[in-house]
């Protein structure tokens, strides 16, 4: 007996592991100065202190009941996570091991094992926290965000006061990380993060989803025009010049406006504020657009219209019809337009404003690109009787990266048609890529003698220099130009000098959109070669089109251009 009494007294007294003897009445007997240490204390001290002024006052409850469970001889022992109170006040979380000394039926004396877990917990706090915030701007993540939300939504249930939901996306943001690097990117998210924070409420949630994605959620609302209000605010202080590594920028944002409804999730919220954003995108950005249910259906037919259309392009459905360019001289035709159309099974023929953009985010427009360019040189090898050209719009998406010189080089070969009568339609926009794949696929496609027309011109907002960098045969002038002509305040001045333009560089130029006798005379004055519009004839399937007659040229001179010139 003496022998284990001087046992355990060694160990007590050495032990790494805090250890306190405890009475009946929940008093220190004695403690070791490992456990004295973990408080704050020498072990001298700690003689008469009670447990219970140690252990924090949520976990006091929980150790009283366990504490009992001890004293009826329920329990042998107990263990629990505790978290106890350091002298200077701060908390120290611990694992504890209550053991019971001696039976059941002598006073309560107890065994207190403490080990301090402080640093494990706040591994595991820090690990909580990266779940939950952003890293970059230190906001609150997706997850934390629908949390929040879910609790508003509940609060508000019932209140007379509502949630609101702004999902705010930059425009162009993947510019600034383009040409300015990834860190330029980063600090102008963090200074635009701060700047949403400051324009809204305390009680309101800012979260950053992702990329230049954030979300508010602004509790505690009166209704939508106050929700409006503030987010008039938040886009006033987003917009406010900012100055990153010397550069100064002009930021703009998207946003959709989605109100909270009754049974709601935060998902459903912040998905409707969501669709709200992409149509404040699709209508030009820098806008805000406020959710309806239409937004849900377009969004679920675009999603049905994606799938569908991975199957259409190789079960044929999609169609190319030809609207003739005529001589404005003559009226006769000396090429045709492409222009392809889905023949959908259920919806019926669907045109391109109904499906292009959705390839082009689907990545869908290089194969849909490729199926084109073929079914025109097809066509051309169809119709010896017809030597004009077929021009075919391309997507900025096609230039480059998808090696647009390949694809027509395929389809030239495979169908034996000469490169002089294929024209390629390409908007500003892609005409400006800067890149060096797409400087070089457009000077070999040039040098193959494939025509490079600039279409919708006057829409965009590029220095003629820069788009010019690039051999470029015809210009197309945009229709809402037509729409303007006999305005002699401004439309028929554009009208005169965009043709005399084109032909002093030496391209041909194509005026769109003709419907009237009266544009069509009015055009011809202002100096246009060709011309193009339902007045001439609307776009028709390659069966349909008619090559008899006086109507077809055999191809003017004026759409023979040696490809010298242009360069
Ligand atoms: P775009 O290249 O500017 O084509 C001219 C559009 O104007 C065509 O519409 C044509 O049908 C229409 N149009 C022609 N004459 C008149 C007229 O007198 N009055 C009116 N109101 N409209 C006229 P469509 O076929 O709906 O094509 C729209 C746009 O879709 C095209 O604009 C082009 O940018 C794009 N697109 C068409 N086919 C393709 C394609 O194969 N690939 C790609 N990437 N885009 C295409
Ligand atoms: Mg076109
Ligand atoms: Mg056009």
């Amino acid at each position: 007996m003496r022998h284990d009494d001087e046992l355990f007294r060694q160990t007590f007294s050495s032990s790494p592991i805090g250890m306190a003897l405890v009475d009946e009445r929940g008093l220190i007997d004695e403690a070791n100065a490992s456990f004295a240490a973990i408080l704050g204390y020498v072990p001298e001290e700690m003689a008469g202190v009670s447990m219970g002024a140690l252990t924090h006052p949520d976990d006091a409850d929980r150790d009283a009941d366990l504490r009992e469970g001890l004293a009826a001889g329920e329990l042998p022992y107990f263990q629990l996570q505790a978290r106890l109170v350091h002298r200077s006040g701060d908390i120290v979380w611990t694992r504890s091991t209550v053991t019971r000394i001696g039976d059941a039926t002598a006073p309560l004396r107890c065994l207190v094992q403490v080990e301090d877990v402080s640093e494990v917990r706040k591994a595991k706090d820090l690990l909580e926290r990266r779940a939950q915030f952003d890293h970059l701007t230190g906001m609150p993540n997706r997850s934390l965000l629908l949390e929040r939300t879910q609790h508003a939504l509940t609060r508000h249930a019932h209140a007379d006061s509502t949630v609101a939901c702004l999902f705010l996306d930059l425009d162009h943001f993947k510019l600034v990380n383009d040409s300015l690097g990834h860190h330029a990117g980063d600090r102008m998210l963090v200074a635009l993060a701060r700047r949403m924070r400051d324009a809204v409420r305390p009680v309101d949630t800012v979260s950053r989803l992702g990329g230049d994605e954030f979300v508010i959620v602004l509790e505690n609302i009166a209704g939508q025009s106050a929700a409006e209000g503030l987010l008039a605010v938040v886009m006033a202080a987003i917009q406010a010049p900012l100055t990153i590594d010397g550069h100064q920028m002009v930021p703009t944002v998207s946003a959709g406006l989605a109100m909270a409804e009754p049974d709601m999730t935060a998902e459903t919220l912040v998905r409707n504020a969501d669709l709200a954003m992409s149509s404040a995108k699709r209508a030009g950005r820098n806008r805000v657009a406020l959710f309806h249910s239409g937004m849900r259906d377009s969004a679920i037919v675009r999603l049905s219209i994606e799938t569908e259309l991975r199957t259409a392009i190789h079960e044929g459905e999609l169609v190319v019809h030809y609207q003739p360019v005529v001589d404005m001289r003559t009226r006769q035709t000396v090429a045709f337009e492409a222009l392809v159309r889905w023949q959908h099974p259920h919806r019926g023929l669907l045109l391109p404003q109904d499906f292009i953009e959705i390839c082009e985010d689907a990545n869908l427009v290089v194969p849909l690109g490729a199926y084109v360019i073929h079914e025109a040189c097809r066509f051309i090898a169809a119709h010896p009787e017809f030597d004009g050209k077929v021009l075919v719009n391309v997507s900025t998406r096609q230039i480059g990266g998808a090696d647009l010189t390949r694809v027509v080089r395929t389809a030239l070969e495979d169908t034996g048609v000469d490169p002089s009568r294929l024209g390629l339609e390409i908007t500003e926009s892609g005409m400006l890529l800067a890149t060096q794949a797409a400087n070089s696929d457009l000077a070999a496609l040039a040098s193959m003698g494939v025509d490079l027309i600039l279409d919708d011109f006057g829409t965009g907002y590029s220095a003629l220099s820069s788009i010019l960098q690039n051999p470029v045969a015809g210009l197309k002038l945009a229709r809402e130009f037509t729409l303007r002509l006999g305005d002699r305040a401004t439309g028929d001045r554009i009208s005169t000098a965009i043709a005399s333009l084109s032909d002093g560089l030496g391209m041909y130029g194509i005026i769109e959109g003709v419907e009237t006798e009266a544009q069509f005379r009015r055009a011809r004055e202002h100096g246009w070669a060709l011309g193009q519009g339902f007045l001439f004839g609307h776009p028709v399937p390659a069966q349909d089109v008619s090559f008899d007659g006086p109507g077809i040229a055999h191809l003017g001179s004026l759409l023979h251009r040696d490809p010298a010139a242009a360069s």
